[in-house]
């Protein structure tokens, strides 16, 4: 069946500024790092894309590894660029990044303008793109000069690869120095991509001040940990969840023990608000970021959580009985 947009997918998902530029971004983005490979059914990743963009999800975040193998989410992508959403280029925010291992030798890893602008070239063969929309520095390299991988953003955007130039899980001090190399450049960062959730609170000790100094957005990954700030784990660990899949080293069963009881006591206060853990969960750290990168392995999941944007706000009370909760 020819797919066709939702006609009302734009009346109930807020768009948020990113930083002082001129892009707005779903508060609820969609990231394709597990699901999206050749390990998993391809229509079940089209119906997640396809029904994130009926609810109004318009930004979905790829990097030049993500599969596996590495780069097959960029061919799921492309695939879905090419077969459902032609017709809807310009209604989409497609994000790539270069930083991890890619390929085999000196050029297919960090931060070198080499491997930068060579994996952009890739990822838009993959893709089918004449250009992505954001373009990530994935991480810092400690190796290469700074103003050698922004100066490699900038070109990436000179030459029209990119829209937009951002940067991932750079420290407070490294954003300082990357903002003020691309401004000088002309080529503004707008954009910084860190981890953060309610487990996970690095940028609240330095980055937040420095991104708003120098007029950056921020959009979080892992928002719900991996899914232990979702109800998937409070009544045991399922055989089809990402902490059951013995391939996966990041989130792992005893990360699920270790935290069940402050999911739970989460997912009392949720409960009270009359959201689900994973829409509070959304909704808490989109107080401190533009907009937030769900990942997803079934459709039903992307319902639950765009619901996150109807109650955004917390009462001073919610949000320190949280607070003793994470200090537990
Ligand atoms: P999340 O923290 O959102 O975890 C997603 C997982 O949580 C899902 O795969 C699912 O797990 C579970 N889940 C999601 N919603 C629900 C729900 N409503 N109920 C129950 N379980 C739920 O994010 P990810 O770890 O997937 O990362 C998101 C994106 O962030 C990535 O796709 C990528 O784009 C980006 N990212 C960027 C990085 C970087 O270095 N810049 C690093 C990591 C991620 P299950 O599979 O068990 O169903």
């Amino acid at each position: 069946m020819p797919y066709q947009a939702a006609a009302n997918r734009y009346e109930t998902m807020p768009y948020r500024r990113c930083g002082h530029s001129g892009l707005k971004l779903p508060a609820i983005s969609l990231g394709m790092w597990h699901n999206f490979g050749d390990n998993k059914p391809y229509d079940n990743s089209r119906a997640m894309v396809l029904k994130a963009f009926d609810l109004g999800i318009t930004h979905f975040d790829l990097a030049n590894n993500y599969g596996p193998k590495p780069g097959a989410a960029e061919e799921t992508m492309g695939r879905l660029l090419k077969e459902d959403l032609a017709a809807y280029r310009d209604e989409l925010i497609i994000s790539s990044k270069a930083g991890w291992q890619m390929w085999d030798g000196p050029y297919g890893d960090f931060g070198s303008r080499k491997y930068l602008i060579a994996s952009c070239d890739q990822s838009l063969k993959r893709m089918g793109l004449d250009y992505v929309d954001i373009f990530y520095s994935h991480r810092p390299d400690p190796e290469t000069p700074i103003e050698e991988t922004m100066g490699a953003l900038d070109s990436i955007v000179r030459q029209g690869k990119a829209l937009y130039a951002g940067i991932s899980s750079y420290s407070a001090e490294e954003t300082a120095v990357a903002a003020k190399v691309l401004k000088d450049l002309g080529t503004p960062c707008i954009i910084h991509q860190p981890s953060y959730s309610m487990f996970d609170r690095w940028i609240e000790s330095g980055l937040t001040d420095v991104l708003r100094d120098a007029k950056m957005g921020s959009i979080a990954f892992c928002p719900l940990a991996q899914g232990l700030l979702t109800d998937r784990y409070l009544n045991g660990v399922p055989a089809d969840s990402r902490a059951a899949d013995a391939q996966n080293h990041f989130l792992t069963i005893d990360k699920v023990d270790l935290r069940l009881a402050q999911i739970k006591a989460l997912n009392e206060i949720a409960q009270q608000r009359g959201q689900s853990l994973a829409q509070m969960s959304l909704a808490w750290a989109l107080q401190t970021v533009t907009s937030v990168i769900i990942g997803a392995s079934r459709v039903t999941q992307i319902e639950e959580n765009v619901g996150a944007v109807k109650n955004l706000a917390f009462s001073a009370e919610e949000l320190a009985r949280i607070e003793r909760i994470l200090q537990q």
